[in-house]
């Protein structure tokens, strides 16, 4: 048998139910992990903000009396931590903030309710970028998250204690938040697999907000499978406390078996001959534009210089040996265009901005969180309240947002992002007209060292131009390990499917790890 920690989420259900091993045992045997890794003192990657043995325990108890019981969930006794955005009554909730600096919710977000009640055991609270901000991770109140491939470099973000936490195996699942890309880079960047669904498909009540039309939970874990089983715990209609929560009719085969029905594909030599629509190959758009659309390196925007015409190399190799195995595979390659992709840079960076400068007013000193220790009167008290408790790219952030709204320059700059958007959305349409789902890659380089972009923010935001565009458009989207680039860091795949389809792509993503071992690759020492 394997050690506990290298088991998948599928691998340890199937353990706890067959009572090989105990809820408690596994819980411990996680917790301990942690607690190692938290005792490395420098060396510790600062994945976890909040750990609590006594209700990881008493929840893992409960779990082995369900089994005992006959009564257990599909997920039950397998351990799962939250991104810190996620609220908890059990856990401290601190959104990466000062502002929220040991914050408790009284209700738990209606993804972490949905994973306890298929049994999920909750391990503590992940480090994230503050406010779900970032690229990198260090933008946390709480200090960065380090990559278990390289501890010198980032794990990507802004969910980087997610996706660290799963590649370290300290927990065996994670929850993340993805604005503009936030599970799958940082499931790119640290060799995991992660899957962003469909805008609606889970609900955002207890999330701390963001941007609210673009923000969407998803799970992050080892593989395609264990996303599978993670997804359709979590998704479901949340009208009552989410009004954008999707009502959707499930499909006999989604009510049968949620998102993991992933025998559909058959297993023959060819898997993708006939998967696509109508019975005919499965067809891969490749946007023909994503080849030549580069990264700048750290400083080359502010100095004139234009962006290097082409995503890295290595990139480019490892996304095309892959799409090789695809076609190996029974798949087809078609061109598709995606014209307004560069766009997407800017106009989500206006649209995030407004949206957040809206959701943090709440952040004003009264209601909850951080209140200065000492102000004058009512306005110095906001003024200092907000000044200490937020950092600089949540305010940096604020402050576009507050200016792209403003009377004057709403029509040139917000109303403009929004008509830009809706292009990009509709582009996407054009493009799933000539195939089944569309493959690229996730970020332009991989995992860049500490400190590097850390206080350059553009160039934090030019690293984002592959996961912007589906975000736009609210289109489900996932990131799947395809090998390691020539410093050994690991490379992201991205695949993107039509509105709905996270069953396709999740199926797709499973043919593909069933013939290629890139999603075992693990970090050295782990
Ligand atoms: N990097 C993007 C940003 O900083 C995306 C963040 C996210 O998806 N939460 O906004």
């Amino acid at each position: 048998m394997a050690e506990l920690h290298n088991m998948t989420v599928a691998e340890l259900a199937a353990g706890l139910q067959k009572k090989d091993f105990s809820a408690f045992d596994v819980a411990d045997h996680f917790l301990k992990r942690v607690e190692h890794d938290q005792q490395r003192g420098s060396n510790s990657l600062n994945a976890f903000l909040d750990i609590n043995r006594e209700v990881t325990l008493a929840q893992a108890k409960a779990s082995d009396e369900k089994i005992a019981a006959g009564t257990a969930g599909p997920l039950e006794g397998v351990p799962i931590a939250h991104k810190d955005i996620f609220v908890t009554r059990d856990f401290a909730t601190t959104a990466g903030s000062k502002m929220l600096k040991d914050y408790r919710s009284p209700f738990d977000a209606t993804v972490v309710t949905r994973l306890r009640d298929a049994g999920m055991v909750s391990l503590g609270k992940l480090n994230c970028d503050e406010f779900a901000m970032g690229s990198a991770n260090e933008n946390s109140a709480y200090g960065a998250v380090t990559n278990p491939w390289d501890t010198s470099c980032i794990p990507g973000g802004s969910s980087g204690g997610s996706a660290a936490a799963v590649a370290a195996r300290l927990t065996p699942a994670a929850t993340g938040t993805d604005t503009g890309g936030s599970i799958r880079q940082p499931a790119a960047f640290c060799g995991i697999t992660g899957i962003k669904p469909t805008y609606g498909r889970a609900s955002r009540y207890g999330m701390v907000a963001f941007a609210s039309s673009l923000d969407q939970a998803g799970p992050m874990a080892r593989n395609a499978e264990d996303c599978a089983l993670l997804l359709s715990a979590m998704c479901g209609p949340d009208l009552d406390r989410d009004s954008t929560s999707l009502n959707v009719a499930q499909t006999e085969d989604e009510k049968k078996y949620g998102f993991s029905h992933l025998l559909r594909i058959d297993h023959g030599d060819k898997p993708f001959a006939k998967a696509g629509k109508d019975g005919k190959a499965l067809k891969i758009g490749m946007p023909t534009q994503w080849m030549h659309l580069g990264q700048t390196s750290p400083r080359h925007h502010s100095s004139g210089a234009q962006p290097q015409s082409e995503p890295d190399v290595q990139i480019n190799s490892r996304i095309d040996q892959s799409l090789e195995r695809f076609v190996d595979l029974g798949a087809e390659i078609v061109p598709v265009h995606l014209p307004l992709t560069k766009l997407s840079i800017p106009v989500y960076y206006i649209v995030c901005a407004a949206e957040a400068s809206s959701n943090l007013s709440r952040f004003d000193g009264v209601k909850f969180g951080h209140r200065a220790k000492e102000f004058s009167d009512l306005a110095d008290m906001y003024q200092r309240t907000r000044s200490e408790g937020f950092g600089d790219e949540v305010k940096r952030r604020i402050m576009i947002g507050s200016y792209v709204l403003s009377h004057g320059y709403y029509d040139a700059y917000y109303l403009q992002a929004q008509k830009i958007r809706r292009m990009i959305a509709h582009d996407f349409q054009q493009a799933f007209a000539q195939c089944d789902l569309i493959a690229g890659p996730v970020a332009p380089t991989t995992a860049w060292k500490l400190g590097d972009k850390a206080d350059d923010p553009v160039a934090n935001y030019l690293a984002d131009i592959f996961t912007l565009p589906a975000s736009l458009a609210g289109l489900p989207c996932m990131s799947i390990p395809v090998g390691l680039g020539d410093m050994g860091m690991p490379v992201g795949m991205q695949l993107i499917g039509n509105y709905l389809q996270e069953a396709q792509l999740l199926n797709v993503a499973h043919r593909f790890q069933q013939v290629t071992n890139f999603h075992d690759a693990t970090p050295e020492g782990v």
